[in-house]
């Protein structure tokens, strides 16, 4: 029977890499006596390779993990680049005065104070986001301040802090109240009684605001995330500052600990990962990530569970599917639509209002995953699991198989389902919007140009140079001949699913933007 899954195995969003024209930027594989990468403001930096078309090897460079923004850090180093003793000791001082003003250790001291004080002493400072003691008052004189800060506003810094704009680096969406609501609820409902929160405040906020109801246990939360404003308002055994781009943890092997012995209590029993990363960061390095607290909760594990996977949800655009399932072959997409607050254009997918694409990837068997009838969701019986009310069952591909919620048409040429705007093109042999560019602009693997796959996954790569020519020149004429095929230039909105072209690529990424940062 075929799965949604490998139906969308064409579904390919994102190219693992950051690709202008005939060149970009991938994540390279450390060689085996490859030395410990450097660090910098947000810890060890991460080999990047940069790949241009039609040839192979190129100088492979580190960068920062966390910033895809030069702007934010502009750490930049060759890997065979050897450095001075002198440009070493600079960049360490560099690190060390980017860290923030106050340790976590100084931080809890500050909050254990704060909340001893009475209500009209309890002041948080708008411009400097952060909560003041009494003597800090004098030099926040001029600045915006809330005063009066109740224990209900500090269990809730999500709501006091404002979400951090920075559109490249680390734009915050917050989860609407309804999607969050109903993220707990599914928790309580499958049973767990931990939850690891990566990139996921407003979570982790509502999890321990969160009465135990009848006969369920309270839920645990620790929350990992970079945003160190949030180490204000929670003890260490609740928030760590963290790099989830690295594995990074900011405060060392204390903060490491924190997390494996969450990770590990009861055996490993009863705990959950839960995640919704920047969407415009790699998956890959996610991935890896992901699979680094995979194998520090399977430590705990004893000999006879091992076959057991970390539950996870990795709350992510539908768009990403392949990729994510590319690295975890056990996940899949669920229906529900995840809302997020500070993002008007994708509050509650009503008519006439655009519909979130964000969806929720997991391990966890469909069926089991109930999702809110009273929001148009419904059992299907065939697929069992949950679905959109519009997604329909196919006969022909024996699934439900719209990813973007409205009903998706079967394509009896291309035997699968399309989106409904589509029709299918006798000059590209599949279907695509009407006025697409047939193949003219789709550019395919950067070695030897062949459509179905990437450079990091061609079987060619690792070939001798000669042989690398010969390739390159092979590309060079598809590309050719597949440019003079292409009809008209323009390419627009629908291309972005089962096209890889460079400018859709490009222009996918801009939407994933624009749907987060407009
Ligand atoms: N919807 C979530 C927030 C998701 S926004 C909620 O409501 O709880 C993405 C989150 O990831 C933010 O909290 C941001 O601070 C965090 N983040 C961004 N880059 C990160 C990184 N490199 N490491 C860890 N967390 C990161
Ligand atoms: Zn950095
Ligand atoms: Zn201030
Ligand atoms: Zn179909
Ligand atoms: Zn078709």
């Amino acid at each position: 029977m075929a799965t949604p899954r490998n139906r969308s195995a064409s579904v390919e969003a994102e190219a693992g890499a950051r690709r202008q024209g005939d060149s970009g930027v991938e994540l390279a594989l450390p060689s085996d006596t490859a030395a410990a990468a450097p660090l910098c403001p947000h810890g060890p930096t991460l080999l990047f390779v940069k790949v241009n078309r039609g040839k192979e090897e190129t100088r492979r460079f580190y960068a920062c993990s966390a910033c895809r923004d030069r702007k934010d850090c502009n750490f930049f180093q060759w890997e065979d680049e050897k450095l001075s003793g002198a440009r070493l000791a600079a960049r360490e001082a560099h690190n060390q005065r980017c860290q923030p003003p106050l340790s976590r250790t100084q931080c809890v001291e500050r909050y254990l104070r704060f909340i001893e004080l009475p209500l009209s002493q309890r002041k948080f400072c708008r411009s400097c986001q952060q909560l003041l003691l009494p003597d800090d008052w004098g030099d926040h004189r001029e600045h915006q301040m809330v005063g009066d800060v109740s224990v209900t506003q500090l269990r809730r810094p999500s709501q006091l802090l404002y979400p951090l704009e920075n559109k490249k680096t680390n734009a915050q969406y917050l989860f609407a109240d309804r999607t969050c609501q109903f993220l707990v609820d599914l928790l309580s409902a499958l049973g767990f009684r931990r939850v690891l929160c990566v990139g996921t405040p407003r979570l982790h906020e509502l999890i321990r605001l969160t009465e135990p109801g009848d006969k369920k246990p309270h839920i645990k939360s620790l929350l990992l995330d970079i945003d160190f404003r949030y180490s204000q308002f929670y003890m260490e055994d609740s928030f760590c500052y963290y790099n989830m781009f690295n594995h990074h943890f900011f405060d060392g092997k204390a903060a490491l600990e924190v997390c494996r012995a969450f990770l590990q209590e009861d055996k490993g029993e009863g705990v959950i990962l839960v995640t919704d990363p920047p969407f415009g960061g790699l998956v890959e390095p996610l991935a890896n990530t992901f699979k680094k607290l995979i194998a520090m909760w399977k430590e705990g594990q004893s000999q006879d569970e091992s076959h057991k996977e970390l539950p996870i949800f990795w709350i992510f655009p539908y768009f990403f599917e392949s990729r994510i399932c590319q690295f975890f072959p056990s996940f899949c997409m669920l229906d529900y639509q995840v809302d997020y607050d500070n993002h008007a254009l994708y509050k509650h997918g009503k008519k006439g209002r655009k519909q979130s694409p964000v969806r929720i990837f997991t391990n966890i068997p469909p069926n089991k995953i109930i999702l809110p009838t009273e929001e148009g969701y419904r059992f299907c019986p065939l697929c069992q699991r949950y679905v959109s009310l519009e997604n329909q069952h196919c006969e022909h591909c024996d699934s439900c198989t719209s990813k973007d919620g409205r009903k998706w048409n079967h394509c009896f040429l291309c035997k699968k389902c399309v989106k409904p705007s589509w029709i299918h093109c006798s000059i590209c042999n599949h279907c695509a919007v009407p006025d697409h560019s047939c193949e003219g602009t789709k550019d395919g693997c950067f070695i030897c140009g062949e459509l179905d796959h990437k450079r990091s996954t061609c079987p060619n790569i690792g070939t001798s140079k000669k042989a690398n020519n010969t390739l390159f020149f092979r590309a060079v004429r598809k590309q050719k001949q597949r440019k003079s095929n292409k009809m008209k230039m323009e390419t627009t909105e629908g291309r972005s699913m089962n096209h890889t072209s460079v400018t859709g690529r490009k222009k996918r990424r801009e939407r994933a933007h624009q749907y987060l940062c407009s």
